[in-house]
């Protein structure tokens, strides 16, 4: 085969369980994430040969449990050298599992390239028996290959599975079908080389997006609402200088009354607050469960709190003053 013909792929690796190792095969829970380098990841996968030549950098090791806003916006601004370069047609990122949604959803929003971004992982270690990283490894780099994931936005293959940036979200603690898109499901699958897009996506992201990657992140943090909750939390967080409050709220959004009281003390205190819930699926609905106009707050949508404090994030470090309409666009 003539190799040269074939597409370039840069290959940033950060850490997580992809990058994990035991001292026993046989474990898949105890283990140290983030401990071998991208040069040993590719070695496991010798097929990758056939389908890109890869530019690989190691960007960090670390469980993406610690990932902080300076690594996110180290990534991103590699993320979007590396796609201004005319030799690199795609980047694959290798992260933990853990916060690979919050990762994925700001680079969705702010790299500038249509050419392909995608996201992969694993969740048992590189040690396991029956790892899964090599072949979700594999499956990235040949979506990441493909034409047809040009102009999709951010993705992450896992599991033979391709899914949005912005509404994957990890619904397992241990099984290797880790990942889900509750309210929409898949946008395709990749599976022996073949990649087969089923739907696409229709919310503005990378090029069409109105963020940039800031260096400057405001602070802003999640409360949840359960029974009995008190106000203490918020009221510590608006005494920190907190800029924005995501609420996981119980069903459509909604809160206890003594949290609400609080966030509309907050409100009155300049603080941004998203309701957002903590069910794991469906959406939040503008004065729903909650009266928005009264509170002085911005409902989610299907944005689940993390991805809604990601956005948050975005917007109050680029100065946009009506929040809902990036929540009802983004
Ligand atoms: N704690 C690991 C991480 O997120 C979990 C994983 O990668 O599966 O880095």
């Amino acid at each position: 085969m003539n190799t040269s013909s074939l597409p370039r792929i840069a290959v940033l690796a950060t850490g997580g369980t992809i990058a994990g190792q035991a001292g026993d095969a046989s474990k898949t829970a105890g283990y140290k994430a983030g401990v071998v380098g991208v040069d040993k990841l590719l070695d496991a996968v010798p097929a990758l040969d056939s389908v890109a030549r890869i530019h690989a950098e190691q960007i960090a090791s670390i469980d993406s449990k610690d990932m902080s806003a300076a690594l996110w916006t180290a990534l991103a601004t590699r993320i979007d050298e590396l796609l201004a370069q005319g030799d690199i047609d795609g980047v694959v990122v290798t992260h933990g599992t853990d916060t690979l949604e919050e990762t994925a959803y700001l680079l969705h929003l702010t790299v500038k390239s249509a050419k392909p971004v995608v996201l992969t992982a694993a969740m048992r270690p590189s040690t396991a028996l029956s790892a899964d990283g090599p072949l979700n490894l594999l499956n990235a780099v040949t979506v990441a290959a493909s034409k047809d994931a040009a102009g999709k936005g951010v993705l992450v293959a896992f599991n033979n599975q391709i899914h949005s940036a912005r509404d994957v979200t990890k619904t397992s603690t241990y099984a290797v079908d880790a990942f889900r898109s509750p309210e929409t499901g898949v946008l395709g699958f990749v599976q022996d080389g073949r990649v087969e897009f089923q739907r696409t996506v229709v919310r503005p992201h990378t090029v069409a997006s109105e963020f940039s990657v800031s260096s400057q992140w405001p602070m802003v943090e999640i409360v949840a609402s359960y029974a009995d909750v008190s106000r203490v939390a918020v009221d510590a967080l608006v005494a920190a200088g907190v800029r924005g409050i995501v609420v996981a709220g119980t069903g459509n959004g909604s809160m206890h009354a003594a949290l609400m009281q609080a966030l509309a003390d907050a409100v009155s205190h300049g603080v941004a607050v998203v309701r957002a819930s903590r069910v794991g699926s469906g959406h939040v609905m503008r004065n729903g469960a909650a009266n928005d106009d009264a509170l002085g707050s911005v409902s989610a949508g299907t944005l689940n709190p993390y991805k809604a404090r990601v956005l948050l994030m975005l917007a109050l470090a680029s100065g946009v003053e009506d929040l809902q309409r990036v929540f009802d666009v983004y």
